[in-house]
């Protein structure tokens, strides 16, 4: 794992706990020489970890859409800051440049990249390990949505391979370093089939 997407929160002033996590996830990575790639702001989580990796003396690359470019937003140390035209340009550059994602606690900017990075996944765009990283439990809610829509039959129960959950910062890097992709069903002859069966 040459180079990790890391996700998450750009609100601050959030309990202690959760930029700590971030802190060391940054640090960790940075020791285990991975490149760290995130969407570029100094706030929140999102500041944390990649202060976390600065100071470990890792390398991180912000991407960050021209908007959010302003003084006061972009994260000051980045090795290499990276300035696209639209979001949907930040998250394809995001993707471009990472092997693997580690979606961190956050609102709603890191849930959608999350599910975005899972639904690439699977219909086979990107093939990429997923983490996901629950301080405090904060994504049991989401793990039972998505066992829910499993037990429901929207999900396919294979998709569950896409993504491991941890409860620290060092399970996270763990499970992403140790992570074996699986064989998946193809979506769409699935779909075919599926939809075959009801006719
Ligand atoms: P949220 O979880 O809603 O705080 O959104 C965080 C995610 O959305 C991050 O992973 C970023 O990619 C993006 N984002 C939201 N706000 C900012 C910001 N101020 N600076 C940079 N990226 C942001």
């Amino acid at each position: 794992m040459r180079s990790v997407c890391v996700f998450g929160a750009s609100s601050s002033g959030v309990d202690a706990v959760y930029e700590a996590a971030a802190y060391e996830l940054g640090a960790l990575l940075a020791e285990r020489g991975i490149a760290v790639v995130f969407g570029g702001g100094r706030t929140g989580l999102m500041g944390a970890v990649a202060r976390g990796v600065h100071d470990a003396g890792g390398h991180i690359t912000g991407v960050i859409p021209e908007k959010l470019n302003v003084p006061g937003i972009p994260f000051e140390y980045c090795d290499k800051l990276i300035v696209t035209a639209t979001m949907h340009e930040r998250k394809a550059k995001m993707e471009q440049l990472s092997h693997g994602y580690i979606a961190m606690p956050g609102g709603l900017g890191t849930l959608e990249e999350l599910l975005e990075v899972l639904t690439l996944n699977q219909l086979g765009y990107i093939s990429a390990p997923v983490v996901i990283l629950s301080i405090r439990g904060c994504y049991d809610a989401l793990m039972a949505q998505l066992d829910a829509c499993v037990a429901a039959g929207f999900t396919h129960e294979a998709y569950k391979g896409l993504y491991r959950c941890a409860q620290s910062a060092r399970e996270a890097v763990e499970l992403l370093v140790d992570f074996k992709p699986q064989e998946l069903p193809n979506k769409i002859k699935e779909a075919l089939k599926q939809d075959g069966k009801n006719r």
